[in-house]
């Protein structure tokens, strides 16, 4: 069941937009505030969101600056009646997925739906993996190599979350909204704890860590160390 966002303050857009949808088979829930659609988008129950950029609360950008900071999984597709090329820009740089200027044909917006839904099934698929590290989304199951390696919830959805933006940068604030929730506390040396209990169970004596720290910045997974690889710096994690 694919379940749909739709961020709309005009109740008659709104709910056009809403019996369009369920026609075509999306569940389908409207927020007709900024607030409120940053709140739903935050529960991770929505595959994508319609955004309407003109909201009564707030600016629709910054709707979608703010629900990245919690959700970088949902697919967003802006609509909105503001059709120069620099907001289409602005859109696409904050995250949008995609973008439909105001009026559009409602198949051709069923069309861009499909188009970033099916995208959206890639990374979502249930195994996740970065060299020799795997994920089993479907099962909640850890393996390195050969070995299972036994996950607390929240060391698995740190793990995922380190998976997805495997070889990128990821600073504290992401993993702390992303994994912990975004009212979490960021003085916090919570996420630092946690990548130190995944580096004691997934790394392997005399390799370098699977996490590696970047200074000033945050964590990098650079799982899948191969084998023989050269040392540049004692193994991290390892309690020393
Ligand atoms: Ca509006």
């Amino acid at each position: 069941m694919t379940r749909v966002l739709v961020v709309e303050d005009q109740p008659r857009v709104a709910s056009f937009l809403k019996q369009g949808l369920e026609a075509a088979g999306y569940t389908t829930e409207i927020a007709g505030e900024g607030k409120t659609a940053i709140d739903l988008a935050s529960t991770g129950d929505y595959d994508l969101m319609l955004l309407d950029i003109g909201l009564p609360d707030m600016d629709g950008f910054q709707v979608l600056a703010d629900v990245r900071t919690v959700n970088t999984d949902i697919k967003v597709i802006v609509l909105t009646a503001r059709g120069e090329v620099a907001s289409r820009v602005r859109g696409l740089d904050l995250g949008a997925d995609d973008y439909l200027p105001k009026p559009f044909d409602f198949d051709e917006l069923l069309a861009r739906m499909r188009a970033q839904l099916r995208a959206r099934r890639q990374p979502a698929a249930s195994l996740l993996a970065a060299g020799d590290l795997e994920l089993d989304l479907k099962e909640r199951r850890a393996r390195r190599g050969e070995s299972a390696v036994d996950l607390t919830s929240r060391e698995f959805a740190l793990l995922e979350f380190l998976l997805r933006h495997a070889g990128q940068v990821v600073s504290r604030a992401q993993l702390l909204n992303g994994v912990w929730g975004y009212d979490y506390d960021p003085r916090s040396n919570v996420v630092d704890v946690y990548v130190g209990y995944l580096r004691t169970k997934l790394d392997r004596l005399g390799e370098p860590s699977v996490i590696e720290t970047v200074r000033g910045g945050g964590y990098r997974l650079v799982a899948g160390s191969k084998p023989g690889a050269s040392l540049s710096r004692p193994p991290s994690g390892s309690g020393a």
